[in-house]
């Protein structure tokens, strides 16, 4: 019962949206990635919240707008809890990606490995 909530919550995640393929409403956000530049929007309640940039991945602070009450967004338990399932299943992301990379750099060292002891059988042949 808990993971349909979970599944149910995180489809409704706050997330960064490319401003190209976005059709913006009036209340959203629009703000730029200090890394790369890339121009996003997110929903209004995602201000103040940490989110990946759309494009290169970064984490992005999302700026709050002029005059908005950050205290009206944090007094409902229901979105707190889908950023919550949303910042999870993220770190769970980075999480898989780093050990696919770590998994990446043991081959590539095996294969260093491998070319340098060819290299020195080359040399040792002459
Ligand atoms: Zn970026």
């Amino acid at each position: 019962m808990a993971e349909i909530a979970e599944e149910n919550a995180a489809g409704a995640a706050i997330e960064a949206r490319d401003v190209d393929d976005a059709d913006i409403r009036d209340t959203d956000i629009e703000f730029s990635c200090p890394h790369c530049g890339n121009s996003m929007v997110i929903d209004y309640r995602g201000a103040g919240l940490q989110v990946a940039c759309s494009q290169c991945g970064e984490t992005v602070l999302v700026p709050i707008p002029e005059g908005m009450e950050l205290n009206d967004l944090d007094l409902d338990p229901g979105e707190i809890l889908k950023q919550l399932f949303a910042t999870r299943r993220n770190f769970q992301k980075a999480e898989l990606q780093i050990a696919a990379l770590k998994a990446r750099l043991v081959q590539l060292q095996e294969t260093l490995g491998v070319m340098q002891e060819v290299v020195a059988e080359g040399i040792a042949g002459r």
